[in-house]
């Protein structure tokens, strides 16, 4: 562990699960409290952060649609920005509780709840302290909230996507099922792609690889993990060319 600043702006994916209890939907306050509490933490080694959260634990659009659904396929997938959107809300208001200044800002415009994503603005609010959270993806249907944490890392200059989830990093198996999974330490997105490992989503990893655009997977259920994956520790799995 070394405590040198690594990275000067970080993308940080959050599931929307991560803000529920294990196992349960919707939004506990102590998640959403715990995961901010992190944030703030990790914002103040001067890294600037910009969070894009799921919705998963409101609605994901390919689940909630289908063949003998009422509702259109790619209104779900509307229905699951707006999930993202919720999640934002309540991240934002618990991170200003704790002194951190936060700003929402949403691919679909939404005047009256949150501003609207504008690259420029959102690197003057990193710039300024301000932790930006992105919400409603990408603002277009069928692809998922990494994809957007991809394509927000390239367009803000990030110097890494941090994925937060709930093992350790990227494993050879499914280690909720296999003990004796493989964790990696490193692998290169020729690896990811060929052995068909469960990281991000393909159009997240294709973005990465075509831009040489970092990806740190690591589990932020470890109390300070998010402030160790910010600061550059060696935790997790990192992906890189
Ligand atoms: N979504 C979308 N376009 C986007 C981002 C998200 O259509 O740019 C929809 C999609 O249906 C997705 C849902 O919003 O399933 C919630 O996001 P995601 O599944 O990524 O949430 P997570 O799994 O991270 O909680």
């Amino acid at each position: 562990a070394h405590s040198e600043l690594r990275y000067k702006r970080v993308v940080l994916k959050l599931s929307g699960e991560s803000l529920a209890h294990s196992g349960e939907r919707g939004i506990s306050m102590e998640e959403v409290g715990d995961i901010s509490a992190q944030i703030k933490q990790a914002t103040q080694s001067g890294c600037q952060v910009a969070v894009v959260i799921g919705g998963g634990n409101i609605l994901r659009g390919a689940q909630f649609s289908g063949r003998s659904s009422l509702i259109n396929e790619s209104t779900a997938h509307y229905m699951g920005m707006l999930a993202t959107v919720m999640n934002s809300l309540s991240l934002q208001d618990a991170l200003e509780q704790i002194g951190c200044p936060t700003r929402v800002m949403s691919s679909i415009r939404m005047d009256g709840v949150c501003e609207t994503f504008v690259r420029r603005r959102a690197i003057r609010h990193m710039e300024k302290g301000r932790v930006i959270i992105l919400a409603a993806g990408i603002g277009r249907p069928f692809v998922t909230t990494d994809t957007a944490a991809a394509q927000r890392a390239l367009e803000l200059e990030a110097d890494v996507v941090l994925k937060a989830t709930r093992v350790d990093g990227v494993y050879s198996e499914d280690p909720e099922k296999n003990p004796h999974a493989l964790l990696y330490d490193r692998l290169s997105f020729k690896d990811v792609i060929e052995r068909n490992l469960r990281v991000m989503d393909a159009t997240a990893i294709a973005m990465c690889r075509e831009h040489s655009l970092p990806i740190l997977v690591f589990n932020f259920k470890k109390d300070g993990n998010i402030v160790r994956a910010v600061s550059g520790e060696n935790i997790g799995t990192r992906i890189e060319e």
